[in-house]
């Protein structure tokens, strides 16, 4: 199954989690992620492939250098989340 990768559409609408990026394991039938779980902000999906050339200057924009710096949390309580993968902080709470 592929992962597709999941970005707030707006820095102003968003929470840590969507705002730096989170991933999905979907199959291909499933339906788009289209608001964020912890927020329920917009998010849109971030195509990542590395040979799809941008029709923009995207790759220079802050989100996509964020993604070098991509940080995954899983939750572990109401409100509170442990680092996975990344550099971010190890924990987070609300
Ligand atoms: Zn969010």
């Amino acid at each position: 199954m592929p992962i597709y990768e999941y970005q707030a559409k707006s820095e102003d609408a968003s929470c840590d989690f969507c705002r730096a990026g989170f991933e999905r394991l979907q199959k291909l039938a499933d339906a788009a992620v289209l608001a964020c779980p912890q927020c329920s902000h917009p998010v849109r999906r971030v195509i990542s492939a590395p040979n799809v050339q941008s029709s923009s200057t995207d790759a220079l924009k802050p989100k996509n250098v964020e993604k070098h710096g991509f940080t995954q949390y899983r939750k572990v309580g109401k409100g509170k989340y442990e680092k996975t993968a990344g550099k971010g902080p190890k924990k987070i709470s609300a």
